[in-house]
């Protein structure tokens, strides 16, 4: 299991190299597995990808990468469900890493894409907002069928997801929320976009205007969320796969149930985050003297 250190360090070490560097395992295959009631992880080794089905379709959140979008549709095809049946797209934040496969995933299911505001221009732009002329960073446009705003709900018959927007990591990262039922219990889930640092620009030149205050929003939101289930678009966040790989013996409760592992994740991430303010600001006023 990854340990908070390899978090900070990850963290840390994108603002050393944030060129998009795809990482090993993000367009590696993974088997599709049941989270809790209605959800799925359809995703790849190093990406996530969810799954919500309905009776009258399906809700597909996350495309991966370009080469990832092939895996997610081989995984919610081996987990018995028709690519057709998928009647909306959702994605966490417009970064090639999660978006990238979105175009494709549309092609091949027909769905419609709903998005936050603040992501539109990206998706439909196919650039990473702030770092436009930055190629590696790119993805295929895809048009935006639906724009979402701040706790909308996303209602698809018996699918009911919340669009919480927690900006900062994109300037319309959205966290998605819903209600999960097992053995008579209802638990609130939540896949969780993302705030760490990564590629950004948070001292001038910033990477959108507004992003520092984005953050700390995001930040101060995320400690009022009761959060049972964490899920996120990076599954070693939560260690999803380990937690997967746990299920096929454990089968006394439902592993994913954890409500102990957001709230420290959130200061963790603040943390390195104000530091990381910190160390680039003083980087830059050192600069100019
Ligand atoms: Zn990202």
């Amino acid at each position: 299991m990854k340990t908070w250190l390899g978090l900070i360090l990850a963290a840390t070490l994108g603002v050393i190299a944030p060129a998009a560097s795809a990482q090993n395992n993000w367009n590696k295959p993974t088997e599709p597995f049941h989270v809790i009631d209605n959800i799925y992880y359809v995703g790849t080794e190093g990406l996530g990808a969810y799954l919500f089905t309905g009776s009258k379709g399906h809700v597909l959140l996350d495309g991966a990468t370009p080469e990832g979008a092939a895996i997610v549709s081989a995984n919610i095809e081996k987990l018995g469900f028709k690519l057709s049946d998928v009647k909306i797209l959702l994605n966490s934040h417009a970064h090639f890493d999660h978006s990238g496969g979105l175009a494709q995933l549309k092609a091949a299911t027909g769905a419609k894409l709903y998005a936050m505001q603040g992501d539109v221009s990206a998706l439909e732009g196919g650039f990473y907002l702030g770092s436009e002329t930055n190629k590696t960073m790119s993805a295929p446009p895809v048009k935006v069928d639906h724009v979402l705003g701040d706790g909308e709900h996303v209602k698809l018959e018996d699918i009911d997801l919340i669009a919480h927007l927690t900006p900062g990591h994109s300037r319309g990262c959205t966290s998605w929320g819903t209600t999960a039922s097992a053995s008579g219990k209802d638990y609130e889930v939540l896949v969780f976009c993302s705030a760490t640092v990564a590629a950004n620009r948070i001292t001038p030149p910033l990477q959108y205007e507004g992003i520092v205050q984005d953050y700390r929003a995001t930040f101060a939101k995320a400690k009022t969320m009761r959060v049972d289930i964490p899920l996120a678009p990076h599954p070693e966040f939560f260690g999803l796969l380990q937690k997967a790989e746990k299920a096929k013996t454990d089968k006394s409760h439902n592993v994913f149930v954890d409500p102990a592992a957001f709230a420290p994740y959130i200061a963790q991430l603040e943390a390195v985050f104000e530091t990381t303010l910190k160390q680039r600001t003083d980087a830059a006023k050192a600069a100019a003297q």
